[in-house]
């Protein structure tokens, strides 16, 4: 089941939340900012293990002071003009995150809107991508609730129209 809400991903209460990391782990801006503030040093002590992650990529850690159990970090693509693959760059970073909520068994799962600040990737084609890749994915577990979790109101708008 899908579900689409407007708000910060931070105050999630499920499993899991997507973080839309960068290559390191070790924090950044946007939302990778705010849940490794909402999450304390717990977090970061955590990500310092994983080795960094490749764009498309995704890595679980726990939630520590959140109040999600997990968070899925995943790094996705910087657009380029989109003539190196970021389009399928996207796709397997929720393609990714689902397999890993799915492998154990989670209940929940919150995405952010990957790519979609810094990282430049157009806000309508991001949109089609997530929201094709994860109604894909569901058909593996159609029980599992996933929410899309909209900060800006442009990409609100735009998971609106599509859902
Ligand atoms: P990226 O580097 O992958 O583009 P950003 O964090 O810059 O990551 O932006 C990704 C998306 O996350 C943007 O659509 C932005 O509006 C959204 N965002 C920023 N802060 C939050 C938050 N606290 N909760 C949910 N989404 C957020």
């Amino acid at each position: 089941m899908i579900h689409l809400t407007k708000s910060d991903i931070v105050c999630f209460l499920g499993d899991a939340i997507v973080n839309a990391a960068n290559s390191s782990l070790l924090g950044g801006g946007g939302v990778d900012g705010a849940i490794h503030r909402a999450a304390g040093m717990g977090l970061y002590e955590e990500c310092k293990t994983l080795g960094g992650c490749i764009p498309g990529d995704a890595k679980v850690t726990g939630g520590y002071k959140l109040n999600a159990k997990y968070v899925i970090h995943t790094v996705g693509p910087v657009w380029q003009g989109g003539g190196n693959n970021e389009a399928e760059v996207l796709a397997s970073c929720y393609k990714q995150c689902m397999e890993i909520a799915i492998e154990m068994g989670l209940g929940s799962i919150a995405f952010p809107n990957v790519s979609t600040g810094v990282y430049g990737f157009p806000k309508p084609l991001a949109a089609d991508i997530a929201i094709a890749t994860v109604k894909q994915m569901l058909l593996l577990k159609p029980e599992m609730e996933v929410y899309f979790v909209c900060f800006d109101e442009e990409n609100y708008r735009l998971y609106k129209e599509l859902m």
